[in-house]
Formats: C-alpha cells, structure tokens, sequence
C-alpha cells in the first residue's frame, strides 16, 4: 500500500524546481493527490478497524466463507422434529438458522450419525437422516440450500441474501452395511464425507473408541476391504474422514488415500490426553498428506482438567443416562431424545466449563504442529454435552475469529481457519476423483479396443 504514497512523493519533489509549469503541474498532480488522500483515509480507516478487535472480527467474520464440518444436528430434526426455522434457548440447542445467521457460518456438514443400537438396519438409519436434511433445505429454501461441491458453497455464499450450505457427512463405516454399492448410493444422495468408524470398531476398520476392548474384534487397523472403501472414496469424491478411527486406521488410511484426508472433528492429544484426539506425529502426517484437522470443540477434547473430571463421573453419570433411557423407553422419539439429552447436560454442568481460551490453544498448537494450511473447525454442535465459556451455540462464532486475531493471527489467517483450508482439500479430492474417473474410463476404452 505504501508504494504508489512513494512514487507520488519522488515525483512532487522532481517537478517541485519548475516553478514556471507550477499552475500546469498542480492541474496535472490533482489526480495524485486526490488518490494519495484517499490512500490516506483508507489506511486510517483500516488503522481505527485493528484498534477495535471486535470490529475487525466482524469485518473478517462477514467476508470470509466460514466452513464446520461437524454438527449432529439431524438427529434433532429426525427425532425431536425439530425445525432449524425455530430459535431454540441454547440449552435445547446449539443451532436454528438465526443462529447460523449471527455467526455468519456459511456451510455445515450435517452429520448422518448412525448409532450402533440400530444393528440391522444402519443403511435405514443412515437414509432418514439424510432425507430430514434434505427436508429441512426444502422448507428454508430462500434461507438455506443443499450443496455437493466446493464449488456449490461458494455460490451459497454469493447468492443474495446469502445462503446457508448444507452438506451431509456419514458417522461411523457401518453404515454402508461392508457394501460398496450402498457406499455409491450415499454418494449419490449427497454423501460429501464418511468418518471411517464412530467409536466403534466396524467390520473393516478399529476405532480408537474400544482399540482396548478385549471383547472387540480388531482388526490392526483396515481389512483389505477397508481399503477398498478408502479408493473407492477417493474415485467418487468422498472425503475420507479419520476423526474417531484408531491410530493404526489412521496411518494405514494415509497410506491408501490418493486424496488428502479430514479430520471433521479432532483435537490435539499433545494438549488434552484422549485418544480420540490425534497426536503430534499424526498431525504432522496430515500436514504431509495436504489434509486438514478440523478442530473438535467439546470441552473433553480441549482441556485437561475437564477431560479428568469427565472421565472420574463416567460410571456414575453413564448409570443416571441409561436410568433416563429406561424411564422413557415407551415415550414418543421426541421425548426420548429430549431427555437423553438433558440427563447428558445436567452431568456435564457438574463440571466447570474451560475458557474459550482451552479451545483456542487447540486451534494454534494445530497450526503450529501442522502448518496453518491444515487447520479448521469442526465443532460437534448438538453431539456435545459441554462447549467451553463464551461458546454457547453457532452464533458464537466471531468470538473465535476475535481470539485468533488477540493472538496475533492475521486475516488471512484466520479466513484459513473459518474455512479456506477446508475449500482447498475439497476442491483437491474432487481433482483427484476427476483423474481416477478419467483414468478408468481411459482402462475401458484401451480393453475394448484390445477385444
Ligand atoms: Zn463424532
């Protein structure tokens, strides 16, 4: 910015001597010095922004294409009949559209969370899911749409007034029944990403939520068929997931993947000790694949304490939930659902809540360890029992867009974070299944001309 401010400068004082041609050079200079005041309006301008973090927060909040990977709730919809047109106290809830609306997030990957309990049927589960997604974009449509692509986000966001994504990503491997045309037809329905295992171990890959279950039939990481999954994934154009899968699952994923893999909702191990959360080594190797970690926000996953706390009441708090479950085992899903939820939540209040300032850490050790190419957000909205301080629904969004900036990140940075990193791995994995299309195409055409 302080170039043309020079040239302008070095130029006056060249001319300055000519006093003859000074009425000449005045005319001819205005333009210049009407741009150089305007040049210095701006830059004051951007200078009173930096001095109110808050404004600047914004600033960055309202131009920037926020991306979360990670929110359960449809299950909300499904089961509570819930409406995303409906503003909902944050204890029911942590997101309806005005509420995505004042967090200014752009696209959401709904999260088609298929719970073991449903054995026999996951494929069942797994397709009402989607289609209450689909029915939700159906009755917002001049607020919220659905969407497939990189591409289609950001049309999302260009729309006027601006639309809301809706993305769908399947929880738990299961779901696809160990059969790949279920796992095509997910893509067809607009299936953008699947988490390998939830936390449990499926048939063709270990998750990190029973690796020390005796019980369990592991399986040291993928099965032959696992791996299967993960090209198939790749040919499509679906992101593979390895949030929830165990450490082994992870590095045998990325040696198999050909397109760079997520983490929609993961922390940093190295920060708080659980194995869902990934480790140093793990992050680098994300970084190495060109993937991203999309950081988790539930207060277990960022802070220590929290998570110690969490863990000593797990017996105890795990009797009192399936107390609740028994009691309202006859009642509507609605019921069910609700107070499931509200017994999880009153647990989790035993507990302090951490600073935003736990959730933060996270963020940056992953863009330290990582590189700040390979981090983001994925929150776990309505899968949590417990969101640190100042976060209490989607609407807080920009608080996190204002920290990053207290620590010294800049916009650029941080518009990385709020979902640039995300867009440049999607827009990858779609190249990657262009190619792997092409090359088979290319295979039949060669075997045909051969016959
Ligand atoms: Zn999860």
């Amino acid at each position: 910015m302080s170039t043309p401010d020079c040239t302008f400068k070095n130029q006056a004082a060249g001319e300055s001597q000519l006093t003859a041609n000074m009425i000449q050079l005045t005319i001819r200079l205005l333009p210049l010095l009407l741009a150089g005041a305007a040049l210095t309006a701006q830059t004051s301008a951007k200078h009173a922004r930096t001095t109110n973090p808050a404004q600047e927060a914004r600033a960055i909040q309202d131009s920037a294409i926020i991306i979360d990977t990670h929110a359960d709730t449809p299950q909300r919809f499904l089961d509570e009949n819930f409406d995303l047109g409906t503003v909902t106290s944050v204890g029911e809830g942590h997101m309806d559209l005005e509420k995505v609306r004042q967090g200014n997030l752009g696209a959401e990957f709904f999260s088609i969370w298929v719970e073991p309990k449903y054995a026999g049927h996951f494929a069942h589960r797994a397709l009402a899911l989607i289609d209450s997604v689909n029915q939700q974009a159906g009755r917002h449509p001049g607020e919220m749409m659905m969407a497939y692509s990189a591409e289609d986000i950001v049309r999302a966001r260009s729309q006027r007034p601006r639309k809301f994504a809706a993305l769908m990503g399947v929880e738990g491997g299961h779901a696809i029944e160990n059969d790949l045309h279920l796992l095509r037809d997910f893509y067809r329905l607009g299936v953008r990403y699947m988490t390998l295992t939830w936390s449990n171990t499926n048939e063709w890959a270990d998750s990190s939520g029973d690796i020390n279950d005796a019980k369990v039939k592991h399986h040291n990481g993928l099965t032959d068929f696992g791996k299967e999954v993960v090209r198939e994934m790749n040919r499509l154009g679906m992101l593979v997931d390895i949030s929830h899968v165990s450490d082994k699952t992870f590095y045998d994923t990325l040696l198999i993947s050909r397109a760079p893999v997520i983490a929609s909702h993961s922390s940093a191990r190295a920060l708080t000790n659980h194995p869902r959360n990934m480790t140093d080594d793990m992050l680098r190797a994300v970084a190495r694949n060109g993937g991203v970690v999309q950081v988790n926000f539930f207060s277990a996953f960022i802070d220590e304490d929290f998570r110690k706390a969490y863990a000593a009441q797990a017996k105890e708090r795990d009797q009192a939930v399936a107390a609740v479950d028994e009691k309202y085992k006859d009642a509507d899903a609605a019921t069910r659902y609700r107070e499931h939820d509200r017994a999880q939540k009153e647990w989790a209040e035993k507990i302090p809540r951490p600073p935003l300032k736990s959730l933060i850490d996270h963020l940056d050790h992953v863009a330290k360890v990582a590189g700040i190419d390979h981090v983001g957000l994925g929150s776990d909205f309505d899968g949590v029992s417990s969101l640190p301080q100042e976060i209490d629904s989607v609407a807080d969004l920009p608080k996190i867009t204002q920290a990053l900036l207290a620590r010294g990140y800049t916009a650029a940075q941080v518009e990385k974070v709020l979902g640039g990193n995300f867009l440049r791995v999607f827009r990858e994995a779609e190249r990657v299944s262009r190619e792997m299309q092409g090359q088979t195409a290319a295979q039949s055409k060669a075997a045909k001309a051969s016959k």
